[in-house]
């Protein structure tokens, strides 16, 4: 089962994931590929596999990422193989993407693979807060340019499955720990 998790950066999807990581059997995160500079806190193959553009590039050409995108300047790739070992190995995956990846995903994997897809919502003013006070801290065009993807992403929220207000971490983990237990007795039933 594929647990996707979106909302504009800054809606505590990395927070949540590792809190489901942490405290779920059989949970598990897929990092996706990127070309951006590591941050401060970023670990190689837990939070992403960091390649040059070129090395990007080169897996678009093989055709090894189910889906890729470009968010600020940078790319961002689903592998296919890492995905696939995953999945079939029983595992749950926890993975954080946009809402053009999540449509793109939801499309490709329909038939093989069970997804559930969630939508962490934040108003924009507490956003824009959060985002000026993380130890990361972006600059103030990173700001802007997040912010006017805040529009974009709410107007696809039809897209997911559910759609949760994280105005409190730790109501939001359990209530996501709950969905995907319901959800795996519903794909045993
Ligand atoms: P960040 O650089 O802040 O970690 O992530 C920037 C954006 O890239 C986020 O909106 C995140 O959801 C998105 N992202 C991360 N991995 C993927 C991926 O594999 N595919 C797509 N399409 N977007 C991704």
């Amino acid at each position: 089962m594929l647990v996707i998790l979106s909302g504009v950066a800054g809606a505590g999807k990395d927070t949540i994931k590792k809190e489901l990581i942490k405290r779920m059997e059989n949970v598990e995160s897929l990092p996706s590929f990127t070309s951006r500079p590591m941050r401060k806190g970023d670990v190689e193959g837990e939070t992403y596999h960091f390649v040059s553009k070129e090395e990007f590039e080169q897996k678009i050409k093989n055709k090894e990422f189910y889906e890729y995108d470009v968010h600020h300047d940078q790319y961002y790739g689903t592998s296919k193989k890492l995905l696939n070992d995953k999945i079939k190995s029983g595992k749950i995956i926890v993975k954080d993407i946009d809402v053009n990846g999540t449509e793109h995903l939801k499309e490709l994997l329909k038939e093989d693979t069970k997804i559930v897809t969630i939508f962490l919502r934040v108003p924009k003013e507490e956003l824009k807060n959060r985002l000026e006070a993380r130890i990361d801290k972006p600059s103030p065009a990173e700001v802007k340019l997040r912010l006017n993807r805040f529009d974009y992403e709410e107007s696809r929220i039809n897209l997911y499955d559910y759609v949760l207000k994280n105005d409190h971490l730790e109501k939001t983990v359990q209530i996501i720990m709950a969905i995907i237990e319901n959800e795996q007795k519903i794909k045993n039933n």
